[in-house]
Formats: C-alpha cells, structure tokens, sequence
C-alpha cells in the first residue's frame, strides 16, 4: 500500500517549528510520512539531525522534504552569483538530507519561488539557467542517495515548470536517475486540462504526490474529482508515496507565502486539525480501496 503523508504546516504558522513534536503526532495519528520545509536543516546541527531521525525511526515515520526555493537563490537567475549562491545553497541542504538518510526533496526546487516582476517573452533563458544549474546540483543528490524531485506548480508560484509534459521535458534534459518528478493536485486543477491525463503522461516516472483541493484545503472538502485522481493513480501502478498539503489557516510566514488570508477551517483549534488529519487518512485510504490500490 502507498504510505501516505503529512505536511507538518498543517498545523503550523511558520515554516520552522518544534519538529520533533510533529514527527509524534504524524505517528500516533496513523501517517507513515512528515514532510516539512527543508531549509531549517541548514540551520540544523549534525547532532540535531541524528536525533529527529532517530525519532522518526522510533515512531515509523519517514521524513520527506519540500522546499519553496528562497529568490535570493535562485538557480535560474541571470546573475551567476545569485545562481551560484544557489547551487551551493541547494547543495548543502541535499547533503543535510543525505545525512539523515532521507530520499527525497520536492518543491519548487529548480527556481526562485514566484514569478519574475519583469517582462518575460521568452523563459528558454532562465530554463537554461536552471538546468544548468541542476546538473550540478544532481551530482550531490546522486552521491547522498536522495531523489531530487521537481514539482509542476502553478502559474502564481512559478514560471518554468507549470504542467506534467514541463516536468517531463526538463527531467529528461537533466537527465539522471536522481532526478524525480512530483505532481500535485491543487496546481493540476490550475493548469491542465485533464489531472487524470498529467498523471497518466507522467506514469511510471511519477516519483511522489501531493493530494490537496482547489483551495488547498482537506481532498473531498472541495470540488476535486478524486474518482478521477485515484482512478488514474491506479491506473499507473503507482506505489510511492501520498503526502497531503493542505493549508487551512490564515496568519503566519505560511499564511503570507500560500496567500491564505481567511480560515478555511470552521474550528482552528489544534484538536479539530488533529480529527481534520485523521479524516483525511481515512478518505483517502476508501479511496485506495475503492480503485484497489
Ligand atoms: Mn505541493
């Protein structure tokens, strides 16, 4: 069965937190996978790191890790010492992730979080950038074992990888058995035309999910069709993991980075988020079970 996951700003209003707590609370409400931002690894000792996944370890919780890639450095940026500055950025929170023995990075991971202020006719430039860039990058992931996944998101978030045939074409011109490719159900519904066609294009070479609805709040809550997202998911075989990201709280560096400005959750209190979590392991587990994944 496809272990499924937790985003830990769930609950969270910032991107650091107490992670330790996180990783108990996955655990005892059922998940197999925390993900978090990886960024606050940087700022993490080696000690540190030993013991969240020794934690992890205990509580059967695998640790995965996101990253909304600060602008300051941005791997596709035409300044060579911003876009160096990232290399080296991303290369030391790889080598972080490695020493907790972790496999995988997703986010928007390949570029500077948000689109360019200027005028843009032409991303080829900046594609090129950041694939140069990433082909440095790859060879630190190779060497540390974690699978580097590029994730399609959305018009808003993002300008070089907005769909799952840009994924494709950009994880083919890296061009690495390292280099993953992870598609989301909140941007898919922005950006294809069919979210069971992207996840059918991407098939065997879809490396991780993250489920959420149109307003990114718990899958079934909204208007997402997850009759077709799991019926396609089925379709390919697919049996890696499922982590849900929801947002549902206003306030916070979360609340200014997602642009949640309003609860879209009737009952905030950390007890009604815990059921909220237990919810969605039940919904989507039916959901496996009714297309026999
Ligand atoms: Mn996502």
């Amino acid at each position: 069965m496809n272990k499924l996951g937790i985003f830990m700003n769930f609950w969270e209003k910032n991107w650091d937190a107490d992670h330790s707590r996180y990783i108990k609370k996955a655990a005892k409400i059922g998940f197999d996978v925390l993900e978090f931002q990886a960024q606050p690894l940087l700022d993490m000792t080696d000690e540190k790191l030993k013991s969240l996944k020794s934690l992890a370890d205990e509580v059967g919780i695998e640790l995965t890790y996101s990253l909304g890639l600060d602008p300051a450095y941005d791997v596709s940026s035409p300044d060579e010492k911003i876009r160096l500055g990232g290399v080296d950025y991303l290369k030391r929170i790889v080598e972080q992730i490695g020493k907790m023995d972790g496999k995988l990075l997703s986010g928007v991971s390949y570029a500077g979080w948000g689109t360019p202020p200027y005028v843009l006719d032409d991303k080829r430039p900046l594609l090129e950038n950041s694939l140069k860039s990433m082909r440095e990058i790859i060879k630190t992931a190779e060497d540390n074992g974690v699978v580097y996944c590029v994730e399609a998101v959305n018009r808003f978030e993002g300008c070089l990888i907005n769909t799952a045939q840009e994924a494709i074409a950009y994880a083919d011109e890296v061009g690495s058995k390292n280099i993953g490719i992870l598609l989301d159900t909140y941007h898919m519904n922005i950006e294809e035309n069919s979210i069971g066609d992207a996840i059918r294009l991407v098939g065997n070479r879809l490396t991780s999910f993250h489920t959420g609805e149109n307003n990114r709040t718990a899958p079934g809550r909204g208007h997402l069709n997850w009759d077709e997202i799991f019926g396609a998911l089925a379709e390919i075989g697919y049996k890696n993991r499922i982590v849900c990201e929801p947002f549902v709280m206003q306030g916070g560096e979360v609340g200014r980075d997602i642009h949640v400005f309003r609860d879209l959750i009737a009952d905030t209190s950390e007890e009604s988020i815990d059921r909220e979590a237990a919810y969605i392991i039940e919904f989507e587990k039916s959901m496996m079970q009714k297309y026999g994944m």
